[in-house]
């Protein structure tokens, strides 16, 4: 098999030839190709070639055109400052008053903001590796994107006094806010795809239990993902790729709601128990994960590494339907002999 082979065997519920393992490398291959991370987020040629460099040592089976979260917000006008070696921080927001949402316009993924800077990094890393490497896509959820147009901690009081007047205009203009964020990413998906992605992905990190309760995930951000999921799935499936949801933190609580989403893959962080999830949703989603960032492949040993895969394979890999990924994303300081341990781990044990 192929690597992209591999994975989408997995993201339909296979069991591939090896365990396919797919580590989150976006910053962390632009600190290894050393370039600066400022110039790695505003070139699809850099962030294209530092993932091939990235590849080049790690031989694992997707590579991902990834780095900051506001490429997208900027197509709605969101105004950002870039720093020397770092990711960008948001400056002006779109919406200073909740009445500015009914100015916003889903904005065009092939010229607004910095997404076409990541279109050209998937384009690139498609023509590369020919279909042999999975193309794993960015893209943000519409919960956290909401947050990145109005600011985080706004957003979610907004919410929770929309909650106290479901019927009110606030409330109205919030669920307008989701509407439009979610056709955004829709839109961003299909340009992926179109680019050559194999995997599309929502990645809802602010719908976290970590940050909102079950309540507010089910009622403001789950119908949202079940729209994009609904959408992209199949038409993933007739590109031949596969769709995956990312959402920061434990969800154990609302794993069965995520799975229906209808996310191929859900992508769990390491605070997550594997064979809990396995053993809830384990029969009908791909699960992939999740070995912690930080602990782990940061700070950890490429022993520890090692122990830490063969137990995340144990809990989930029996039948298929696994792949082996880092909980988050590996941060760029994490030593190359960890990532290979992880690549070694998958390439070594089976379920
Ligand atoms: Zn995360």
């Amino acid at each position: 098999m192929t690597s992209a082979e591999r994975i989408l065997c997995a993201a339909n519920l296979g069991q591939a030839d090896m365990v396919p393992v797919a580590p989150y490398l976006g910053n962390h291959g632009a600190r290894l190709a050393g370039v600066r991370l400022d110039e790695y987020c505003r070139s699809g040629e850099v962030m294209a070639d530092a993932q091939i460099r990235t590849w080049e040592v790690y031989h694992q089976d997707a590579v991902v055109a990834q780095s900051d979260n506001y490429y997208i917000a900027e197509g709605f006008g969101l105004q950002v400052e870039h720093h020397p070696d770092s990711t960008p921080t948001a400056s002006t927001l779109p919406v200073g008053e909740l009445a500015d949402i009914e100015k916003l316009r889903v904005p065009d993924p092939r010229t607004a903001g910095r997404m076409p800077v990541y279109l050209d990094a998937i384009a690139r890393l498609a023509r590369h590796f020919r279909g042999q490497v999975a193309v794993r896509a960015p893209g943000t959820g519409p919960f956290s994107l909401a947050g990145h147009l109005m600011g985080t901690e706004r957003f979610l009081m907004e919410l929770a006094m929309a909650d106290q007047e479901p019927d009110g205009p606030e409330a109205k203009l919030l669920r307008r806010l989701m509407e439009l964020t979610t056709d955004s990413l829709i839109a961003f998906a299909k340009a992926c795809l179109e680019a050559g992605a194999t995997i599309v992905q929502a990645g809802d990190s602010l719908a976290s239990l970590d940050m909102i309760s079950p309540a507010m995930y089910r009622k403001w951000a789950w119908p949202s993902e079940r729209r994009f999921f609904g959408e992209l799935t199949p038409l993933a499936q007739r590109h031949g790729a596969a769709t995956l949801m990312h959402i920061c933190g434990n969800m154990t609580g609302v794993l069965e709601p995520m799975a229906d989403t209808g996310a191929m893959i859900l992508e769990l962080d390491s605070k997550v128990d594997l064979a809990t999830a396995k053993r809830l949703v384990g029969s009908r989603v791909c699960l992939m994960g999740n070995l912690n960032p930080v602990t782990a492949l940061w700070r950890g040993s490429p022993q520890e590494v090692r122990l830490a895969a063969k137990q995340a394979i144990a809990a989930a890999g029996a039948g298929g339907g696994f792949i082996l990924g880092s909980g988050c994303e590996v941060p760029p300081a994490a030593p190359r002999e960890n990532l290979l341990a992880m690549v070694d781990a998958a390439r070594t044990w089976c379920e």
